[in-house]
């Protein structure tokens, strides 16, 4: 049985993608920075809840202690602040924070393991409005974050074996809190990408950039 921790999976896609894993078996770990919300969603689904900030190191330090060996990392964890990219000090280094340094630090953490026993997964949940090609577009930090998450997903591919797959996606407009109740996806069509992702076969693709199971521009 693959042992998968999902963060920030108390609620909305990330939800929707711990669910789908545990229908396919995996034993789960919810992620939640409020661990009684995260206690509640395991709850629902079968999974088991892990207290994880990822915006702050000695969260992420407790919480993959208290993991112990991980197979599957989906990087789910997000927020879309307010207020103008260069206005916004602050906004910048918590999207940064929670977006690109959290799942360096999981990845630093929970890869030595993969590598070790030659299979390991690794999802990071990232947005158009991370890709170059797209103009990096939105007003805040957010995609500059997640342009900065599509990268480290190449370079992290490059160095590690290809035994241990990394990928990115993007979920397309999902009806979550961030994505708004006027969205076109479901969070369970939003997931299914990621859940691809998370369990494929030892021939699939490593540090690519995916969205409805198909490669997209970075
Ligand atoms: P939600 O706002 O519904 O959920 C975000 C989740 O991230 C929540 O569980 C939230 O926890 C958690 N989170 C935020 N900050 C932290 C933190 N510091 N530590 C741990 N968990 C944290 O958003 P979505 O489900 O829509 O977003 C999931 C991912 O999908 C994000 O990475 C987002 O950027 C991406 N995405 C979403 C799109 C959409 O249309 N919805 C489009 C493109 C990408 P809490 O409940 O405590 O706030």
């Amino acid at each position: 049985m693959k042992r998968a921790l999902v963060t920030g999976a108390n609620q909305g896609i990330g939800l929707a993608i711990a669910k789908g894993l545990v229908e396919k078996g995996h034993e789960v770990l919810i992620g939640s920075r409020d661990l009684a919300a995260g206690k509640k969603a395991a709850r629902q689904i079968g999974a088991t809840a892990l207290e994880l900030d990822v915006a702050d190191p000695a969260s992420i330090t407790r919480a993959v202690t208290q993991a112990g060996l991980v197979d599957v990392l989906i990087n789910n964890a997000g927020i879309l602040g307010a207020g103008r990219l260069l206005d916004d000090p602050q906004d910048f280094a918590v999207s940064m924070a929670v977006m690109v340094h959290g799942p360096y630090l999981l990845m630093h953490h929970l890869t030595p393991h993969m590598v070790a026993q030659g299979y390991g997964r690794v999802v990071n949940v990232s947005s158009g409005w991370g890709a170059f090609s797209d103009g990096v577009a939105g007003p805040v930090a957010y995609g500059v974050a997640k342009a900065a998450l599509n990268a480290l997903t190449v370079a992290a591919a490059r160095t590690l074996p290809n035994t241990v797959k990394v990928n990115a996606m993007c979920p397309g407009w999902v009806r979550t809190r961030m994505g708004g109740m006027g969205a076109s996806r479901s969070p369970e069509e939003g997931a299914d990408t990621a859940i691809w992702l998370a369990t494929l076969p030892d021939a699939g693709p490593t540090g690519g950039f995916f969205r409805d199971r198909k490669p997209i521009d970075w």
